[in-house]
């Protein structure tokens, strides 16, 4: 039926959505459920007495930056993270499968090594990225999971398409990915906010619609984290899916809101 992404970042409510989740899925809803990791790893980096290091690109996005070293915790921030959502929702009755992406090919990608960022008002080149893009999504894997019952939970990770190495991926492109290979009925990104907001600190300026050919409108209100999500969902409408949804994790049944037309529809 769909593809939900729950966020990360602090001020997230999980409970909520996986309890909303696990009615639906016992009511023979189909659903694959994707996960962030920000506020895990950086509590795990602040433990190890590393500053987590975020990047802008030239073009305004901001992303974590992981090399080698930060990669061996963003790993065991993920991992734990998905055991956590997948013992909640056993719990709760619903069989899951935790997604490693090195058991296999259901999500591969490809490290861009070097990336341009900005510090200050230059571009400069920083090396040992080990963050990149999705190449490919097995989406006949993913079917032949939910067909056997079991409820796919994945982290944001995939694994290198030419070395035996996990990458980092953004969380709400891998959501939109699945949801455009798999032909979601809708991709639900939760977050911290009631949707995308005109304005950030007024969260009584919910955009409640978009579409692809107002898209500047969406773009000039997301700053920060929002742009990404602007971005995974234009990357899935294009890909063919037909409506995403940015909504609110904090409240009750969140995802049930969403659907019901809660929060920004963008098609
Ligand atoms: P998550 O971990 O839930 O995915 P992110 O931190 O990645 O959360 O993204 C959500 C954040 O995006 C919000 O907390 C908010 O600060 C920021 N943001 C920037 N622009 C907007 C906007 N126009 N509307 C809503 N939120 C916005």
């Amino acid at each position: 039926d769909g593809v939900v992404k729950i966020g990360g970042a602090k001020g997230n409510n999980h409970d909520n959505t996986l309890l909303d989740l696990a009615g639906r899925v016992k009511r023979g809803e189909r659903w694959v459920l994707c996960h962030g990791v920000s506020g895990a790893m950086d509590a795990l980096c602040s433990a190890a007495g590393l500053e987590p290091r975020y990047v802008v690109s030239p073009s305004g996005y901001r992303s974590r930056f992981v090399t080698d070293r930060e990669m061996v915790l963003f790993e065991k921030a993920s991992f734990s993270e998905t055991a956590k959502i997948c013992s909640f929702l056993g719990a709760m009755g619903v069989p899951t499968v935790p997604i490693n992406p090195m058991n296999g090919t259901l999500v591969l990608g490809k490290v861009k090594d070097v990336i341009r960022a900005l510090e200050g008002n230059r571009t400069i080149l920083l090396r040992g990225n080990r963050s990149g893009k999705i190449t490919r999504i097995d989406n006949d894997g993913i079917h032949a999971i939910i067909e056997r019952g079991f409820l796919p939970v994945f982290p944001p990770l995939a694994r290198d398409e030419s070395v035996p190495r996990y990458i980092n991926i953004d969380g709400d492109r891998l959501a939109g990915s699945i949801a455009a290979s798999c032909n979601a009925r809708t991709l639900v990104l939760l977050t911290n906010t009631p949707g995308l907001l005109e304005n950030v600190d007024d969260p009584d300026s919910l955009i409640k619609d978009i579409s692809l050919d107002e898209w500047h409108v969406a773009e000039n209100a997301a700053k920060g984290n929002m742009k990404r999500k602007l971005l995974a969902c234009k990357e899935a409408l294009e890909g063919g899916l037909q409506e995403a949804v940015i909504a609110d994790s904090r409240i009750e049944l969140p995802i049930t809101n969403a659907i019901s037309g809660g929060g920004t529809h963008l098609w």
